[in-house]
């Protein structure tokens, strides 16, 4: 498997941390291991009926559903995108709320758009991003089908009714933005840092 909080392929070897007992439910068992590239705990419940595991879920880390995110998204945005991975499993209805209010938070402060409904501000800023970019947030309107819920375009962080799928997409969409105003740009300062020390190394003028 993939450990949840690195992402490196580990093997799985699971230690019984604590057997719980049984309920109606089921029997409960708490199951822990230490990555060995990261060192860090990973804990799992189980709820077994008639010796068959029926129920499996992480403790901990509590969203390893999706990668982690670079460094280089600022702690601000990545904590907001964070929560609404980490309620995601819980309410997709709070996991989107959460993620278009972080969408709104980045066009605004980041991208500088000017402060209206999400609807004029994706408008804005479509013609600054590169046309898949600028395709996949201006789906984010299609699919949460912004006609039938005003308020996910007035109040972006009301919780509504969510689409199918909506609340993914718009985690995806977090994704593709912070990769396109952080991690890249920081990607390519630090490769032209190692060329520009290269040139110099050579004795030659650094990269204009
Ligand atoms: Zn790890």
């Amino acid at each position: 498997m993939k450990c949840p909080h690195c992402m490196q392929g580990i093997h799985e070897s699971w230690t019984m941390a604590a057997h719980l007992g049984g309920d109606r439910d089921g029997d409960w068992r708490v199951l822990q291991m230490v990555c060995p590239e990261c060192r860090r705990f990973i804990i799992r419940v189980e709820r077994q009926v008639a010796s068959a595991v029926e129920d499996r879920f992480f403790a901990h880390p509590r969203a390893p559903l999706r990668s982690p995110l670079s460094e280089d998204v600022p702690t601000e945005y990545a904590n907001d995108y964070r929560e609404a991975c980490v309620v995601f499993s819980e309410s997709s209805k709070a996991s989107a709320a959460l993620s278009r209010r972080c969408l709104q938070r980045l066009l605004r402060e980041k991208a500088g758009v000017k402060p209206g409904n999400l609807s004029d501000e994706i408008d804005e800023v479509m013609p600054k991003l590169p046309s898949h970019l600028a395709d996949a947030v201006d789906a984010v309107r299609n699919v949460g089908n912004f006609a039938a819920h005003p308020l996910k375009n007035t109040n972006t962080g009301e919780v509504v009714d969510v689409e199918p799928g909506e609340a993914e997409w718009l985690l995806d969409v977090l994704e593709g933005l912070f990769d396109f105003y952080f991690v890249q740009p920081e990607l390519l300062k630090r490769k032209r840092a190692e060329l520009d020390n290269k040139l110099q190394e050579a004795g030659k003028p650094p990269m204009k």
